[in-house]
Parts: C-alpha cells; structure tokens; sequence
C-alpha cells in the first residue's frame, strides 16, 4: 500500500467500487475515463509503480489471467491490450495497470 495512490485505495477498498473481476492478487474495475465502449484496468492489489518495477513472474502470469478471466467474464472476445511504462509512453498513474479496451475499431499501427 502507497500512500496517496489512488489504484492502491481501490484495490484495497478504501474507496468503494465495483469490481469486475477479482483475483487473489489482482483487481479489474472500469476506467473513469474509458476511450472504448469497454475499457477495464487489471491492476495488481500490491503497489508496483510500473512494468519496470515487477519481478514476480507468478503476478505477471496473474495479471494476464485476469485480462483473460475478466474479457471472458464479459463475453468479449476482440480486445486491445495497453501497458503504458513511464511517463514518456503515457502513463499517468504510477501503479501498473493493463488497459483492456474493446468495442471499436483500433487501428495499427497504434499512433
Ligand atoms: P495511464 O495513462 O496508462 O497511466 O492510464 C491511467 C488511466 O487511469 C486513465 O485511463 C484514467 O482514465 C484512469 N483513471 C484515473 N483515475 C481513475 C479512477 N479513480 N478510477 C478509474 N480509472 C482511473
Ligand atoms: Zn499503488
């Protein structure tokens, strides 16, 4: 648990929201933003800033059940992956988190 990390606060509770998938060590919820007419986040419940960061290979093989477990869960069987690492690629939020978005067109290569 980080202090002030908003992703920690909701994997872990302390803000309230509907999960879409739960794993032992994984949350899915829906991104506040969404930039597709699914758009999820699978986020580990343990803080880790970014991909750099994570060493465990049982909770990178976790993470990616639980892109697979939550797209089944909600019938979705085309879906665009998205890690951004560092703020140079995009990333805003510094707890890891894989965006997986479905129900448009995505082009490639991806801008
Ligand atoms: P990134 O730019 O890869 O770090 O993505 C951060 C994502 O987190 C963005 O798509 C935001 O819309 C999303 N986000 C930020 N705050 C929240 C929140 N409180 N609940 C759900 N999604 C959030
Ligand atoms: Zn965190």
């Amino acid at each position: 648990m980080s202090e002030n990390c908003i992703f920690c606060k909701i994997a872990n509770g302390e803000i309230p929201s509907q999960f879409v998938y739960e794993s032992k060590n994984t949350v899915v919820f829906n991104d506040i933003n969404p930039q597709a007419p699914t758009h999820l986040l699978v986020v580990p419940k343990a803080h880790v800033e970014s991909l750099r960061e994570l060493s465990d290979p049982a909770l990178m093989a976790e993470l990616l059940e639980s892109v697979k477990a939550a797209a089944e869960k909600l019938g979705i069987k085309d879906y665009r992956t998205v890690i951004n690492t560092g703020r140079g690629a995009g990333q805003e939020v510094f707890h890891l988190h894989i965006h997986v978005m479905a129900g448009r067109e995505f082009g490639w290569p991806a801008g």
